[in-house]
């Protein structure tokens, strides 16, 4: 029995989950919101109990206590599920990790120089190692990157049409984000159709606050919609995805917006929250069906351009076996999903109504008997694909 304790720390969150290897069950999971705030809370889930509390949590270290004392009180006891390795959810892994990498100071070194590129994200992660490193001595840290199973994208998909010069001096480039998610879902896409990972090609659709898009060839990323950042690519709920970058330069000139203010307008206030003040896809939904004209167009805004991507992968990659769609708003939203495949029936694209509006959860087949290109609906499980990463590297 091997337990392993998956870690995502956030600039004031901290959220962990203890998995169980043998049979992949989560032992427990919890979350630290608003460290370093007056009063954080905190959440501790065992046997489908939740246990909350308040109480002020200064640093990711304060946390980390904390979390070791959740499990004290209400179990499981780590004394009886000691984690084998400690997995943790590393935003940017840059041009130099391409596979879960174990911790040592020159690992660390480089987390650390990679936060230029992805500055609220990989300091955090690093103090979560950190913390980790103090609250359990011994045990290996494993780093399991974002973009890592992007690191396969050929020159023609990552680089961008800039002076090569400056492009390289300063690391600017397509990375691609959400590689944990794209490459469980599509793995868990080919155990569900029965067939070799080796020869399906799969367009995967993570639709959640952030979104992005994916083409899988044989197992292997060879394009992705979020870019150097992850503002590039799909409408997201506050980021704006793609637009001409010239309009950073005209809004500069014309309405005097510095760069922190354009930084806070693409990556806070666009994207479904911008168009139609509205960040949720649930509540974009329930005012188009009451007729609001901003979310009617935030909608079409958001579908043409999935669409888009579609369109683009399947030329790509020749055609594709499948096109799954995943996280919060693909696994839970027919009417983005029928937008998206809309009119793609010459594609062989073909939707089951019946199965699409299906409230069930788990994996599941939503295209139409007849459809050419499998249609799924698989739960991403991010936890779960750190923690067998971070397993398989020790
Ligand atoms: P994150 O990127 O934060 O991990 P999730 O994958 O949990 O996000 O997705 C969150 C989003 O999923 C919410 O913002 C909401 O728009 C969307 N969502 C959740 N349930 C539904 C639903 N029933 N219909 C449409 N959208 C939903």
């Amino acid at each position: 029995m091997s337990a392993v304790l998956v870690i995502n720390s956030g600039s004031s969150s901290l959220k962990y989950q203890l998995i169980e290897m043998t049979t992949e069950t989560v032992l427990a999971s919890g979350l630290v919101e608003r460290i370093g705030e007056k009063l954080a809370s905190t959440k501790h889930e065992v046997s489908g109990e939740a246990h909350k509390r308040e109480l002020p949590v200064a640093t990711m270290t304060e946390a980390f206590t904390v979390m070791v004392a959740a499990f004290d009180e209400h179990g499981p006891s780590l004394a009886e599920f000691p984690p084998v390795v400690v997995g943790h959810r590393v935003v940017h892994g840059g041009k130099r990790f391409f596979s879960a990498t174990i911790v040592n100071d020159l690992v660390k070194i480089n987390i650390d120089d990679l936060s230029e590129l992805a500055p609220l994200h990989n300091p955090a992660n690093l103090q979560g190692i950190d913390a980790a490193e103090l609250a359990f001595p011994g045990v290996p840290q494993v780093a399991v990157f974002d973009t890592a199973f992007h690191a396969t994208l050929p020159a023609a998909a990552y680089t961008y049409a800039i002076d090569a010069e400056i492009a390289e001096k300063n690391r600017v480039r397509k990375y691609g984000f959400h590689g944990t998610s794209h490459k469980f879902v599509s793995e868990a896409a080919a155990e569900f159709l029965g067939r070799p990972l080796a020869e399906l090609k799969t367009i995967v659709l993570h639709l959640g606050n952030g979104a992005s898009a994916c083409a899988v060839d044989g197992g292997i990323s060879v394009d992705t919609s979020m870019g150097l950042t992850p503002l590039e690519g799909l409408v997201m709920g506050t980021r704006s995805g793609d637009l001409d970058p010239a309009v950073l330069i005209y809004l500069n000139r014309k309405a005097g917006l510095g760069f922190a203010e354009l930084d806070t307008l693409l990556n806070r206030s666009s994207g479904l929250l911008g168009m139609t003040g509205r960040g949720d896809m649930r509540d974009v939904v329930a005012a188009t069906d009451a007729g609001d004209e901003a979310a009617i167009v935030g909608l079409s805004v958001y579908i043409h351009r999935l669409k888009h991507y579609v369109g683009a992968y399947l030329a790509g990659l020749g055609g594709a076996d499948a096109i799954v769609f995943t996280a919060g708003v693909g696994e839970n939203s027919p009417v983005v999903r029928a937008g998206a495949l809309e009119g793609l029936e010459f594609l062989g694209i073909r939707l089951d109504p019946e199965r699409n509006i299906s409230p069930e959860r788990g994996p599941r087949l939503i295209s139409a008997e007849d459809s050419a290109v499998a249609v799924l609906v698989i739960p991403t499980n991010e936890e779960l694909e750190i923690a067998r990463q971070a397993l398989a590297a020790v």
